[in-house]
Formats: C-alpha cells, sequence, structure tokens
C-alpha cells in the first residue's frame, strides 16, 4: 500500500491552510477528497521548493479537492524526491490529475529515484 507519509488530512481552505502549515518552508502536499470511511484519496501530489503553504493556496480555484495533506522537506531534493515517490506510488498520470512527471528544482541535476528521469 503506497503511502503518502504526511500529516493531515485537512479541510482544503484557506484558513485550515493558515493554521496548519505555519512554517514558510519548502514541502510537499497532496489534495484530494475522503471517501465514506474516512480514508483520504489522493488526486493530485505536488510540492513547493520554497513555500509549500503559498502552493497549497494556488490550488484553492480549482475544482474537486476538498481536503488536502502536507510535510516540511529539510532540502529541494528531499522535496523533489518524495514527489517522485508520491507521483509513481499514486499512479502517475493515469491514475493522478498530474499532467506530467515533477520537475526537478530550477539550477538541479537531481534525478527521480523512481525511474531516474
Ligand atoms: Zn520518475
Amino acid at each position: 500500500m503506497a503511502k503518502l507519509d504526511m500529516n493531515g488530512p485537512f479541510a482544503f481552505d484557506q484558513e485550515t491552510i493558515n493554521q496548519k502549515v505555519t512554517k514558510t518552508s519548502a514541502g510537499n502536499y497532496a489534495l484530494g477528497r475522503l471517501d465514506e470511511k474516512g480514508t483520504f484519496f489522493v488526486s493530485y501530489v505536488g510540492r513547493s521548493d520554497t513555500d509549500v503553504a503559498e502552493r497549497l493556496s494556488s490550488h484553492l480555484n480549482e475544482k474537486g479537492y476538498s481536503f488536502f495533506k502536507f510535510s516540511y522537506a529539510s532540502s529541494t531534493k528531499d522535496a523533489f524526491e518524495k514527489e517522485c515517490r508520491n507521483y509513481h506510488d499514486f499512479g502517475e498520470n493515469k491514475s493522478l490529475k498530474n499532467d506530467y512527471h515533477p520537475d526537478k528544482p530550477n539550477g538541479t541535476n537531481y534525478k527521480c529515484p523512481v525511474c531516474n528521469k
């Protein structure tokens, strides 16, 4: 069973983001919904190399996401590698709404730990 290893799920609105994501930090997040049993269902995975709260807020006008999970990352490399694992673990662009494989951080040559892209 794939694991996100993130905090949450939390209601996906500005107030909750402000309450829960209090550090300005690189990080990872997942957007989705809860099923009848309260299990978080992942629809989209992402990261920010600078401010995960700001990146989360930028998705608020998109339809179909009612809950989010997130985690802070200690470096842009950690954030990138975690996003890659999340992307591959949760079905890539076939199951997720992500259209593309995660981009490496600007100015780096980091490789995806799963597919080596
Ligand atoms: Zn990959």
